[in-house]
């Protein structure tokens, strides 16, 4: 046992210093309000701070931070989306990442594995090469490669698929990663803390509040708070806060499930995706499977996990690594994905001064952690949408400017 940790226990109190320092008490006005205390909302808060010296900030978070989706996600990071402004949005985010351990000092474990999107269908491949080729063109290393070059980069796998849908090739796009999520949630926190932001957790918005035609402030379980602007950062509980504020979006809540399997020894060192299939996989450093799917098929506000998520995904996975039938599942869970028509985020300013949005982040929103909050908070700081986000805004469903990222992937991570 390390001394100091046997020091601590006879001294019978921990006195360790805590990760981030606490807010205590809700003071009675801020510049401005973020609602939820997930990755989107920290970051933003931090970039407040630190870029645009806006520090008289509050992060409101109903649980405890992490506790929504950024903690319950799969942690895939990658940029080769179909659309050029998904993938100038998704690999600036990328491009951020890599640099975030050093930037918010704490080891994030950013690892970088490849992700292979494997094709069972002529359809499919097309589709591979048009995404490459749009990746390409912006500088986003993603190239096709054929069934034998899939054989030799992923161990294990059964070319065939059980004779079903055998595979034809892939797109593979080396930056795909992984991160661990809660430590880029607490990093953000500290981070966002130690530059004058306050972090309130278990303190629930019940009220957006507004005066001649503008939000002046938000109504919580511990009081009125008054403000200048108030972000909404709430993931799958968007229709709640919108509804608040009198807008309305076209966004539905689905389930999203994952799980993991007992740990093996490492063989797989990549990410692996059938779009086609409906199933991904990769190897965490514990050695577990961390194997997600689609959404549930029906709109549920509601994060309980199913035996049928379970049993479709084994049938599927097992189809294309044959020797995982012998795997037990130790865990399962589930969040709730804020899907868009579009499968592309709402984001900046709304029809309500004062009031900003960020949503939509359906199965995909982990990755986009760092420039959505850095675009959200230069948003916020010159109240207009910053570049990147603009074919994102809040009124391309009413001019019918949609984005149709859809044919990125069937499983949309
Ligand atoms: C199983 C699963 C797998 C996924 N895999 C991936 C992946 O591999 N890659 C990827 O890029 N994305 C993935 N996603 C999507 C990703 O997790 C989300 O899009 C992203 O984490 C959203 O982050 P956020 O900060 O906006 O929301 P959240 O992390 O959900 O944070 C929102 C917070 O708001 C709080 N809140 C809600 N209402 C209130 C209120 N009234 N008052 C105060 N606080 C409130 C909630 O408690 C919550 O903590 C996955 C999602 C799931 C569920």
């Amino acid at each position: 046992m390390p001394l100091r940790l046997l020091k601590i226990g006879l001294r019978g109190a921990d006195k360790e210093p805590r990760f981030f320092p606490e807010a205590s008490e809700l003071r009675e006005s801020y510049d401005v309000v973020i609602i939820g205390g997930g990755g989107h909302g920290l970051a933003c808060a931090y970039y407040l701070a630190t870029r645009h010296g806006i520090r008289n900030v509050a992060v409101l978070e109903q649980g405890y931070i992490g506790g929504g989706n950024t903690g319950r996600n799969t942690t895939i990071v990658r940029s080769n989306y179909l659309t050029p402004e998904g993938v100038r949005f998704y690999d600036a985010s990328v491009r951020m990442f890599q640099g975030l351990s050093e930037e918010l000092d704490i080891n994030l474990f950013y690892s970088e594995r490849g992700h292979y999107t494997l094709a069972h269908s002529d359809e499919a491949m097309r589709t591979m090469r048009w995404r490459a080729e749009v990746n390409r063109h912006l500088d986003v290393d993603s190239q096709v490669v054929d069934r034998e070059a899939v054989g030799r980069g992923i161990p294990g796998i059964d070319l065939d698929c059980g004779g079903s849908q055998p595979v034809m090739g892939a797109l593979y796009h080396a930056p795909g990663a992984v991160v661990r999520h809660d430590a880029v949630a607490w990093g953000y926190a500290r981070a966002a803390a130690n530059n004058g932001v306050e972090v309130h957790q278990k303190t629930r918005v019940t009220g957006i509040k507004m005066d001649k035609g503008r939000v002046c402030g938000v109504a919580t379980d511990r009081g009125d708070i008054r403000c200048g602007a108030v972000v909404s950062m709430v993931a799958g509980s968007t229709p709640r806060i919108t509804e608040m504020a009198g807008l309305s979006t076209p966004i539905e809540i689905f389930p999203l499930q994952a799980c993991v399997t007992e740990p093996v020894k490492p063989f797989l060192d990549t990410i692996v995706v059938s779009g086609s299939l409906h199933v991904y996989l990769s190897q965490s450093s514990r050695g577990e499977l961390v194997m997600g799917a689609s959404v549930d098929p029906a709109v549920l506000h509601s994060t309980r996990s199913s035996f049928e998520f379970v049993e479709g995904l084994a049938d599927r996975i097992i189809d294309l690594f044959p020797f995982t039938a012998r795997l037990r599942i130790n865990r399962q869970w589930a969040g709730m994905s804020d899907m868009t028509p579009d499968f592309a985020p709402i984001m900046g300013t709304t029809p309500l001064p004062g009031f900003y949005l960020d949503a939509g982040w359906g199965t995909w929103g982990f990755k986009a952690t760092p420039i959505s909050g850095s675009t959200m908070a230069d948003t916020v700081a010159n109240d207009r949408n910053h570049e990147l986000i603009q074919p994102f805004r809040f009124d391309r469903f009413t001019d019918f400017q949609l984005v149709g990222e859809k044919g990125a992937a069937s499983v949309g991570h």
